[in-house]
């Protein structure tokens, strides 16, 4: 049988949607890593554990007219987190997390960022805005991300979402957990952090390490699965 030699490739999701990091198109050790990319803004969601840094930028690049602008971290996790250095300093996009977890970034504390989890170390980075709850980023003229801070895996967790073409598309990165005081995890707020994010009744999940459902029953179903596996 001949092998598949052929690189990784970025994977469509929607009109300026793609995967571009995860661990069969980066690094094994990395989340999955989505771009939202449009006139105005061009926003990676979530880097990776750091190694793999160039070769998301490389997929990022073959799909952009233009440098990246924004690097959207979800939570503060070396997974997540860990090739925001090295993508700063070759993009100067700007570097956004919640407030909560920003300590993690600037400090590179190995325990609350799960960095010796994986034997890796965190490169710090000082973020160029602390993201809240309801921020607004406009992607292109009919697209916005849109912030949702849900607390719980992290104190400084968010989601995301934005509209494209009639469908809604929530990045929910780590809503699956794990939970753990050293990460600060709150059972409680992430309960009511799951509950937002079924309000939202969104048609596509694209999450951390789970991959992307659709439609919008199995985003829910998947959701509801989450909360009845941490009763
Ligand atoms: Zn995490």
């Amino acid at each position: 049988m001949p092998r598949d030699i052929s690189p990784a490739a970025p994977r469509k999701i929607a009109t300026g949607v793609h995967m571009v990091g995860g661990p069969d198109l980066s690094d094994p050790r990395d989340c999955l890593s989505y771009l939202v990319a449009g006139s105005q803004a061009q926003v990676l969601i979530d880097c990776g554990a750091g190694p793999s840094a160039r070769r998301i930028l490389d997929m990022v690049s073959g799909l952009l007219d233009q440098p990246l602008s924004h690097l959207l971290l979800t939570h503060a996790h070396i997974d997540h987190i860990g090739g925001a250095a090295e993508i700063q300093r070759l993009t100067g996009c700007k570097v956004l997390i919640h407030g909560l977890d920003a300590p993690v970034l600037t400090s590179g504390d190995p325990l609350r960022s799960a960095a010796s989890w994986y034997g890796l170390r965190l490169e710090t980075v000082q973020p160029d805005a602390l993201l809240t709850d309801d921020d607004i980023l406009q992607v292109r003229e009919d697209v916005a991300l849109r912030i949702v801070h849900t607390p719980g895996h992290t104190p400084g967790s968010v989601c995301a979402w934005c509209e494209v073409d009639g469908h809604k598309i929530l990045f929910g990165q780590d809503i699956h957990g794990p939970f753990s005081p050293a990460f600060g995890s709150d059972l409680g707020q992430w309960r009511s952090s799951m509950q937002r994010l079924l309000d939202l009744e969104a048609d596509v999940l694209a999450e951390g390490h789970h991959g992307v459902f659709r439609p919008a029953a199995e985003v829910a179903h998947f959701i509801r699965q989450q909360l009845s596996a941490h009763v």
